[in-house]
């Protein structure tokens, strides 16, 4: 085929929002319709229907739209003095500053640092508006946390009387007038290539990754891109010098094995550009609980806190194993005469700590036991956020931590304590309450 002669290109223009497909000698650079050189070009761009949106550093990007004086300044939001950020903006990161890292190593990088307290209720009050927005295309949205969910677009060209790019395209814009935020986008043929997509063309971005490049794609590309790929995955193939998604795909299957025992398959297909996963819609469960019941009726506080100390680790142990994070706990007590009473306290932010859900129900017992009452069941129960917590995130597990150093060094001993059960099971550690006070437990 000569240069001259003209190819089709199928185009998106995310100013105008025209789209369809252009015959044209060469790729076009700027859009046909408007002149705009917002323009998205792909072979697939009308076959593909997963996306990734992620908004643009999100909590300071709401700071700065609620402060326009801080547009041009590097802003962190998070903790003072021994604090640390749980989010940069996009100037602040030409300094290097990052999220996790601590206020006082950000603050030497860059002494102009403007540092801002996190609101966390303004920001899930727009994390749900723009999550609305998105149900709006679709039922199938995933959230992966606060600002940023998968969402499965096929079957939608119909209703919305246009293909998932453009669907996807509107949404942009709308969320952009709306609420004055910017996503990015990642439009691709699975989840994993998805969340690779948003991350490539920050912020505003809107990229596609093909199915048919996606391996190629991949090849040279490091290995920790991968969505999927767990911490101790990622420590083996350091360790193993594979650094590449190539090098993955290339070991031999032996080497594989040996690696990743029985989830080899998975990772060479998601180093491959393979990833089956179904995008699954919020919430499936709502609430976790764990209770016993007493074979004696007990009135001690301690002996009831030493239950409810280890319901709780129960309760966090499953929160940690489903990725998800408690909003509220709730208390059961049953008196002898069955009757039943629960008392709540709602979290200041959501958690997975053992220390947390354990703090909260101590709260409830100190209120509820004394004055001789007695009880023949205790129960430690938690709402859950419709968030799932998102492993491969190096923020801190909660807003929370900014501000409490304390709660740091309790979620490292906690950390510390969920290895050593990891290795040597449940059982292998009591707390001095629980080991003060063996609860009388029905068999
Ligand atoms: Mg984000």
């Amino acid at each position: 085929m000569s240069v001259s002669e003209p190819t089709s290109y199928a185009f998106l223009c995310r100013t105008c929002l025209g789209s369809g497909y252009v015959g044209m000698p060469e790729r076009p650079k700027t859009c046909i319709e408007c002149g705009s050189g917002a323009l998205v070009l792909h072979d697939e761009l009308f076959s593909l229907s997963l996306a990734h949106i992620d908004c643009d550093a999100f909590y300071c990007s709401v700071e700065k739209r609620d402060n326009p004086a801080l547009v041009n300044r590097p802003v962190i939001v998070g903790g003072e003095q021994r604090g640390v950020v749980a989010a940069a903006c996009y100037i602040a990161r030409t300094y290097g500053i990052r999220s996790a890292m601590p206020t006082w190593q950000a603050k030497r990088a860059c002494p102009e640092l403007v540092i801002i307290k996190p609101r966390m209720a303004i920001y899930q009050t727009i994390g749900r508006q723009i999550r609305e927005m998105m149900q709006a295309l679709t039922p199938l949205v995933q959230p992966l946390s606060i600002d940023e969910a998968f969402l499965d677009l096929a079957g939608t060209q119909k209703l919305h009387h246009a293909s998932p790019a453009l669907s996807l395209a509107r949404l942009q814009q709308h969320i952009k007038t709306e609420l004055g935020l910017t996503v990015s986008i990642g439009l691709a043929a699975n989840k994993s290539m998805a969340k690779i997509a948003s991350d490539q063309d920050k912020p505003n971005g809107f990229y596609v990754i093909g199915a048919a490049e996606a391996k190629s794609w991949l090849k040279d590309r490091p290995a920790s891109l991968l969505f999927g790929l767990g911490k101790s995955q990622m420590a083996k193939l350091k360790a193993a010098g594979v650094h590449s998604c190539g090098d993955i795909v290339n070991l031999p299957a032996g080497q594989q094995k040996s690696l990743f025992g029985s989830d080899a398959q998975r990772l060479v297909n998601l180093a491959s550009g393979i990833d089956n996963r179904p995008v699954v819609p919020y919430s499936r469960a709502k609430s976790i609980s764990s209770e016993t019941t007493f074979t004696e009726n007990i009135s001690e506080l301690d002996t009831l806190l030493a239950m409810a100390e280890s319901l709780s680790a129960k309760v966090s142990r499953q929160l940690k194993a489903k990725r998800r994070a408690a909003i509220r706990v709730t208390v059961k007590l049953k008196f002898p005469t069955h009757r039943l009473i629960t008392r709540s306290r709602t979290l200041a932010a959501p958690t997975q700590m053992h220390h947390d859900i354990f703090d909260a129900a101590t709260d409830v017992l100190r209120a509820e036991i004394g004055n001789g009452k007695s009880y023949r069941l205790l129960g430690v129960g938690v709402e859950l956020s419709e968030q799932d917590i998102d492993e491969s995130r190096d923020a801190p597990t909660s807003l929370l931590d900014i501000v409490d150093d304390n709660r740091q060094k309790k979620n490292k001993l906690e950390a510390a304590i969920d290895q050593l059960h990891e290795k040597l099971g449940d059982d292998v550690l009591k707390t001095g309450r629980q080991l003060k006070k063996d609860p009388k437990k029905k068999p």
